[in-house]
């Protein structure tokens, strides 16, 4: 198999934020990569973007030097990071001022890609909108890139679609869900619709119940203070996995274009129930002989944040009425283990006779590690003694899959800044996707404001509190490991 690369049009990406933490792990070594990958054309430039003082030399050894950190050592190469680096340039803005926004005007070129990616707070962006449209560095094929948080609630999440809709069109706005850009994410829909075998089964008639784990095993340490104003629910379950669930439940759309995608995904969250509180968990991880536990890392012993919640979700339509959603994000637990697990009914009659621990047919899709899929079937156990049933996994791991291909897998945000650049909106949420999740989202978590509900402790290393071990159990069923 060889991947083909076919380079992007000529274009100006601004990087507002260029200094900061995202634009050095992420987006820089990520642009460094697609260099190296040839799919930056010759006269595309990269142009740095911040508050501080910093020249085109200076920032050139800044990126330089995220870029050794960041990217891994075999893809470091002298020649291609100096070719990278002349790519480069800065201008000193001020998002809320007047400085810099001149010298940005001057800069720019006509007849290329505009593309400003801003990667700044949130409070920023309309600022930023305002001053792009009113030094007319921005046209209308222009495209801005707005990172996460989009909003705490659904009014903040509108005040935010207003602010940006005052000057670009919604076909010009990308808002970045990373999940998205994720190689096995885009796979399910490979896998759904590119496919005969699932589809017909993929309804409640054959689906038990679908599991979805994004398990981490790091706290939130250093950043607690920042992670407590939001919680596993605004910070995880609003966007990434909601954005999961909408893949995974989606109808199949009529084409894969940017609208038609986004139509069904929207459609899934507005036929979400609401939740009763006996189907939500909460959790704050414990300390334990090594770290602290989450009301010393987040520097509030009152705090009422969760690090962990688990859901018992319902899609209220044809495809999937009866088939709940369990899904389960938290932080310091067992293992970094990301997942999907459709879990299918048993076999409507058995000729084989009663057999213990049968757990019939699952497919796994891994987010990560070890991106793959992997299809549990039923077999017979090997060697004499009668029929004896055991499950086997097809597995199938991307990477040996595709051989040293997988190598080149472009990353999620070097994917997703490159479809900026194509103008391929298709794995960018809507402003009526994100603002249908907050619309979800707000009742469950003023429901349990009002309550002052007080997540339960967990152990630092497990699967999370003990009710949420239950909130399967009660039903019959039971979560799936959380490993590596
Ligand atoms: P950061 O604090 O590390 O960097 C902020 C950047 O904004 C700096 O370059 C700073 O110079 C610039 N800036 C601040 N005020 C400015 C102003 N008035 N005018 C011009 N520039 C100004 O932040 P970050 O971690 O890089 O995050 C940037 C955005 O990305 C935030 O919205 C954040 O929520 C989001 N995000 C970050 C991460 C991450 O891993 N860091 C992950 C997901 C989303």
């Amino acid at each position: 198999m060889v991947s083909r690369v076919i380079p992007v049009d000529p274009f100006d990406l601004v990087i507002f934020g260029g200094t900061g933490d995202l634009a050095r792990r992420k987006i820089l070594p990520g642009l460094y990569r697609r260099y190296c990958a040839g799919q930056m054309p010759e006269d595309a430039r990269i142009i740095g973007a911040a508050r501080g003082e910093m020249d085109d030399a200076g920032y050139r050894d800044f990126v330089r030097e995220a870029i050794v950190e960041f990217s891994p050592p075999k893809e470091q190469n002298a020649e291609q990071i100096d070719g990278f680096l002349s790519r480069l340039h800065f201008i000193v803005i001020d998002a809320k001022g007047t400085g810099g926004w001149s010298d940005l005007a001057a800069l720019m070129r006509d007849g290329v890609v505009r593309a400003f990616y801003f990667s700044v707070a949130p409070g920023l962006f309309g600022d930023l909108a305002t001053r792009l449209h009113a030094h007319a560095i921005a046209d209308d094929d222009s495209r801005i890139v707005v990172e996460k948080p989009f909003g705490r609630d659904l009014a903040t999440a509108k005040a935010l679609n207003k602010v940006l809709a005052e000057h670009f069109d919604e076909h010009q706005i990308y808002r970045i869900d990373h999940y998205l850009g994720k190689e096995t994410v885009q796979n399910l829909m490979a896998v759904r619709f590119g496919n005969i075998l699932f589809e017909p089964l993929w309804n409640a008639q054959y689906v038990d119940h679908i599991q979805i784990t994004v398990a981490e095993t790091v706290g939130v340490g250093g950043r607690g203070s920042y992670y407590d104003k939001s919680g596993a629910m605004r910070d995880m379950v609003q966007n990434h996995l909601m954005q999961l669930i909408c893949l995974i439940a989606m109808e199949p759309p009529s084409h894969f274009d940017p609208d038609a995608v986004r139509d069904e995904k929207l459609k899934v969250i507005r036929a979400l129930d609401p939740l009763a509180p006996d189907e939500i968990v909460r959790g704050q991880y414990l300390a334990d002989e090594d770290q602290p536990g989450y009301l010393v890392d987040c520097e509030d012993p009152a705090s009422k944040t969760e690090s962990f919640i688990a859901m018992k979700m319902h899609i209220s339509n044809w495809r999937w009425k009866g088939t709940p959603i369990y899904v389960r994000t938290g932080k310091r637990l067992r293992a970094r283990a990301s997942e999907i697990a459709v879990v299918f009914k048993d076999p409507p009659h058995n000729i084989f006779g009663e057999q213990e621990d049968r757990r019939g047919n699952v497919l796994v899709i891994r987010l990560q590690p070890n991106e793959g899929m992997n299809l549990r079937v039923t077999i017979k156990e090997p060697g004499p003694g009668g029929m004896r049933l055991v499950e086997v996994p097809l597995d199938m791991s991307f990477a040996e899959a595709l051989g040293p291909d997988a190598e080149d897998i472009p990353d999620a945000y070097e994917r997703l800044i490159m479809d900026v650049i194509r103008g391929n909106q298709t794995l960018f949420m809507r402003g009526d996707e994100v603002e249908a999740a907050w619309a979800w989202t707000d009742p469950i978590i003023a429901a349990w404001e009002a309550k002052g509900d007080k997540p339960k402790g967990y152990d630092a290393g497990s699967s999370g509190p003990e009710d949420a071990l239950m909130l399967l159990h009660r039903d019959g069923r039971r979560w799936r490991e959380i490993r590596e």
